[in-house]
């Protein structure tokens, strides 16, 4: 019988509350907007409570303790959010409805979102990128979502700089990073415009896919994932998917002799759930605390 589970994505502006089932059906949402976490979170556990939930997942913004034997698991880390840093987010959602938590990354529930019930179903492994005002990376490595000392920050790796780029890097921490140079605002700090007023400039584009390129190849080749799955407001640009592709076929230069590379288009995919991945991802964590 399908369960009736709480599903909580927890983003820096906004906050989306569901109810789902195990068969993956979303009943009811809505959204609050973020403010200071006391009042936030008083209001989530009254919506909750009042909606016979019997567990509940939630997928938070970052940074945040992943690691369930942390002391700390469960916190929202450093954060220029008023009030959210090193708040417990996780102990107070608990403490409020008494039932089983699941909690992790909003990027990897949607990477479990999309492994369990969208177009990654069935696969163990799997990427899932999300490239919008920020850009960060879900690992699934053997059917578990990968954490360590903390969860990936895929978004930060060092990428190339192309030489006829007419911008910068605008990350305040690296030099030529992933996020710095492809998320939305360094789209914009470059262009002059927002990327939905760039659409028809072929250059964005071109520039654009080489950087995801770069990134979606090398997460390639650590990760072995059998699907890679690209999300965010910036994947909107469908132009994208055919140019990003090519490029990664071109970086990867043949040099993996694997069968899901010959055929890219199955491959480097987009989301699959109508947007609803992030929040099925909470439904499936919110199962797992349920049966663990
Ligand atoms: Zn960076």
């Amino acid at each position: 019988m399908a369960r009736r589970i709480g599903a909580l994505e927890a983003g820096g502006t906004k906050m989306v509350l569901a109810i789902g089932t195990t068969d993956g059906e979303i009943l009811e949402q809505e959204s609050i907007p973020t403010e200071e976490p006391k009042s936030t979170c008083e209001r989530m556990i009254e919506w909750f409570a009042a909606r016979d939930i019997e567990a509940l997942g939630i997928a938070a913004f970052g940074p945040t303790r992943v690691d369930p034997a942390a002391p700390d698991f469960g916190h929202i880390l450093d954060t220029p959010k008023p009030g959210w840093a090193h708040f417990d987010f996780l102990g107070t959602m608990a403490a409020g409805l008494g039932v089983p938590v699941g909690y992790d990354t909003d990027v990897n529930g949607s990477c479990l979102g999309e492994a369990t019930f969208g177009c990654a179903q069935g696969l163990d492994n799997v990427v899932y990128v999300t490239i919008g005002t920020g850009i960060g990376a879900g690992v699934m490595v053997g059917g578990q979502l990968l954490h360590g000392m903390l969860h990936p920050e895929a978004g930060h790796i060092h990428l190339e700089m192309r030489a006829d780029d007419p911008g910068t890097c605008i990350c305040p921490f690296h030099d030529s990073c992933f996020e710095g140079l492809a998320a939305g605002p360094s789209i914009e700090a470059r262009w002059g415009a927002k990327g939905v007023e760039l659409a028809e400039r072929d250059e964005v584009w071109d520039l654009e896919a080489h950087y995801i390129a770069q990134g979606v190849a090398d997460f390639i080749l650590c990760y072995a994932p059998r699907k890679v799955i690209l999300g965010g407001g910036v994947m909107k640009q469908e132009q994208l998917f055919p140019l990003i592709r090519e490029k990664v076929a071109a970086n990867l230069n043949g040099y993996l002799g694997c069968e899901e590379l010959k055929d890219l288009d199955s491959y480097i995919v987009p989301n699959s759930l109508n947007e609803n991945q992030g929040i099925l991802g909470c439904v499936e964590l919110g199962r797992r605390a349920l049966e663990a």
